[in-house]
């Protein structure tokens, strides 16, 4: 524990980054230097399967601004990052990825608005040329969805990669929920924010573990943390198909009235029965989400458990 405080903290979170460690503290220790401030760094190892945890100890042996949780296993980046930011002591918070996508002279720039009075200083990535195809038109798509069925906006493109008052940090602190969404949690938040563009780098060394499944997974939490709309959709489905089931019903009993008893067709009966099957079960899908999370946050455990300290 340092015996003042640090302007600034910096939070990163590492699963299997062994390869950039390097690189991303020669970066950050030229950056930082350049603020002429106190900082730290605080790495937080997310249960790597590689010798992260080793690079990082002895980097926290080297460097007195440098410290180190260890996590007991891997609790996922949004975790890991709650628990690198409830250790933070500065002023100013900034997580970051360690490997390089964000880069790291930003930060100058960030600590230059917060000293103009901004609360919140977000990284907005005005060109994500960095990123598949199929990475970039998902991510399109979930902001639009998001922000259309959800209470609070988040802006499009935003990251994690941020600067953050120890006001909104403490405010951050008092969130109790363990399915965290981070994106989510900092726009809900909200204090008073700019928005600084940036171009998004390639990964200097390493690879993404976002991809696929866990994207998709990723999009979901955030849905279903910040909207009950997909709960309500299922009042005006039904709505909706009661009322054409009563206005064919209606149909069919003036038809019979009126020509007689015709016998009806196999082929409607069974499309029908099969498309309010399938409509059903994608209600109560979707209700199993909800009830799914309801489930995770009862149990009310901890969002991370650290195993050591260096
Ligand atoms: N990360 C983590 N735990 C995980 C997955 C990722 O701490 O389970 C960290 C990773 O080390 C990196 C950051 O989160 O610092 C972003 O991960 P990545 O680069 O794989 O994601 P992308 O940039 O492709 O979205
Ligand atoms: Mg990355």
């Amino acid at each position: 524990m340092p015996d003042h405080l640090p302007f600034i903290s910096i939070v990163a979170p590492c699963y299997n980054e062994a390869k950039v460690i390097d690189l991303f503290l020669n970066e950050m220790f030229d950056v930082l230097g350049r603020l002429k401030r106190d900082y730290e760094i605080i790495f937080v190892n997310d249960g790597s399967t590689d010798h992260t945890l080793d690079v990082l100890k002895e980097k926290s042996q080297q460097y007195a601004q440098v410290r180190v949780l260890n996590l007991s296993r891997n609790f996922g980046k949004e975790a890991a990052l709650t628990a690198g930011i409830d250790f933070t002591l500065g002023e100013v918070v900034v997580p970051i990825d360690v490997d390089l996508q964000d880069p790291p002279e930003l930060i100058i720039d960030f600590v230059a608005k917060y000293q103009e009075g901004y609360d919140v200083v977000v990284g907005k990535r005005a060109d994500r040329s960095s990123d598949t195809m199929a990475k970039r038109l998902s991510a399109e798509v979930f902001y639009k969805m998001h922000n259309k069925i959800s209470d609070i906006e988040i802006p499009h493109n935003v990251g994690d990669y941020r600067l953050m008052s120890r006001r909104v940090i403490d405010e951050l602190k008092k969130l109790p929920e363990t399915q965290r969404f981070m994106k989510g949690i900092f726009a809900w938040l909200g204090f008073k924010t700019f928005v600084l563009e940036y171009k998004r780098e390639e990964r200097v060394a390493g690879e993404s573990s976002f991809n696929g499944w866990k994207l998709w997974n990723f999009a979901l939490d955030g849905i279903t943390s910040f909207s009950t709309a997909p709960l309500r959709v299922w009042l005006y489905v039904g709505l909706a198909l009661a009322l054409i089931s009563f206005i064919y019903g209606s149909w069919i009993v003036l038809k019979t009235l009126i020509f007689g008893v015709d016998s009806p067709g196999y082929a409607s009966l069974i499309t029908i029965v099969l498309f309010l099957g399938g409509i059903q079960l994608m209600g109560v899908g979707i209700l199993g989400e909800y009830i799914g999370r309801i489930y995770l946050e009862s149990k009310n455990r901890p969002i991370y458990i650290i195993e050591n300290e260096y």
